[in-house]
């Protein structure tokens, strides 16, 4: 049998099909146009390795969807690609638009063309998997319990209304056609390849080029957090043992605030390469006009996958924010691979440096 993994260069995809042949020999197709946040580095260990096969596509081209998933037969889909940061969706929807609501429709409808050449029985095992975020449930307030999969669908911007439109068509590609699909709603994932426009990588990085650790308004925006391995998973169960026509919240028990995260990478920096000018890379933390429509709070409650299915994070945020950073700091051709014109005139429209 074969799994069908779109997006699978990006941060979370690429961890997922590492993770994945790591721990079994069922091979991946791996489906993925290479926006500037695929980077098939990320997957260099699998070089020469068959059980991985990379077709760079866009799941917007319906007939090419189709043509992969009626050649290839995958026995599950699992739909990472998205447009998924926050900032270039306010600053540019449309993309956001086309690819994680129109690409995931023509994912669903791909599918469910190409099911009906297949049989009842390969039916009834498939699972397509959309993977989504806990931003779909809008901002919490500080005292408010964590979001359960009950939650009402409440997005604040275009890439968390995004994912919502994405998932509610998965919902309704179940309970009108009765295809297999489930749905995760995960916190922030944190861990190696992660594109460093997000704030843990962003302020690695320029903490160890001595540039500003940009925050947000106050900085006390809290986030849950989840070591990216542990995301992974939580995935390989669901696609296991998860009932189709479910969601289930994924999520680290690791509520921290923006201002805490950014001062705890500082004092790791601090252990591991000192600050050659201060001896506290604290000193470069700086407050920026906030992101419009910011979330002031997301938590999740994950007692659903850890309840029904077994999943529970493993990995403590301390300890994986260390696994992180000592990631960063022996792969710094990684990160220069990346961090390029394109991506430092980004960060400078952004925040002002770079
Ligand atoms: P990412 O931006 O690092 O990777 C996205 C990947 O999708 C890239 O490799 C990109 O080339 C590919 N892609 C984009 N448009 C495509 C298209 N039209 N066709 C084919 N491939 C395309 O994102 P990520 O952080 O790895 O997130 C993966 C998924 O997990 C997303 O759906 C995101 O919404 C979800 N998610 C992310 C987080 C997080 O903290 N990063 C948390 C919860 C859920």
């Amino acid at each position: 049998m074969t799994i069908l993994v779109t997006g699978g260069a990006g941060f979370i995809g690429s961890n997922f099909v590492l993770d994945w042949l790591a721990h079994t020999d069922e091979p991946v197709v791996n489906v993925d146009k290479l926006t500037y946040a695929g980077n098939l580095r990320n997957l260099s260990a699998l070089e020469g390795d068959a059980r991985h096969f990379f077709l760079r596509e866009d799941i917007c081209d319906g007939s090419r969807m189709l043509d992969i998933i009626a050649t290839h037969r995958p026995r599950a889909v699992i739909n990472f690609a998205a447009e998924s940061h926050v900032d270039r969706s306010i600053a540019g929807p449309e993309e956001f638009i086309q690819t994680n609501v129109v690409g995931c429709f023509r994912l669903l409808e791909a599918v469910r063309e190409a099911s009906n050449g297949f049989s009842d029985a390969w039916m009834s095992s498939f699972r397509f998997v959309q993977v989504s975020t806990d931003e779909v449930y809008g901002s919490l307030t500080p005292s408010a319990p964590a979001f359960s999969e009950a939650n009402r669908f409440e997005p604040n911007s275009p890439y968390s209304a995004s994912k919502a439109a994405a998932d509610h068509l998965a919902r309704a590609y179940w309970h009108t056609y009765g295809l297999p699909t489930v749905t995760t709603n995960c916190s922030n994932n944190y861990g190696p390849f992660h594109f460093p426009e997000k704030l843990i990588p962003l302020c690695i990085n320029n903490a160890l080029a001595g540039l500003p650790l940009p925050l947000y308004g106050d900085g006390r925006q809290v986030r849950d957090w989840l070591f990216v391995r542990d995301h992974c998973a939580a995935l390989r169960v669901v696609l296991e043992r998860g009932i189709p026509g479910e969601t289930y919240n994924i999520g680290g028990k690791a509520e921290v605030t923006n201002l805490e995260v950014v001062q705890m990478i500082c004092d790791i920096l601090d252990e591991l390469r000192p600050d050659p000018l201060s001896g506290s890379y604290r000193r470069l933390i700086t407050f920026v006009k906030d992101r419009p429509g910011h979330d002031r709070r997301y938590a999740i409650d994950a007692s659903k996958i850890e309840s029904q299915l077994g999943w529970y994070p493993r990995v403590a945020f301390r300890d994986g924010l260390r696994q992180t950073i000592e990631w960063y700091l022996d792969n710094e051709d990684w990160v220069s691979g990346i961090t390029s014109g394109a991506y430092r005139d980004w960060i400078r429209r952004q925040y002002g440096s770079g």
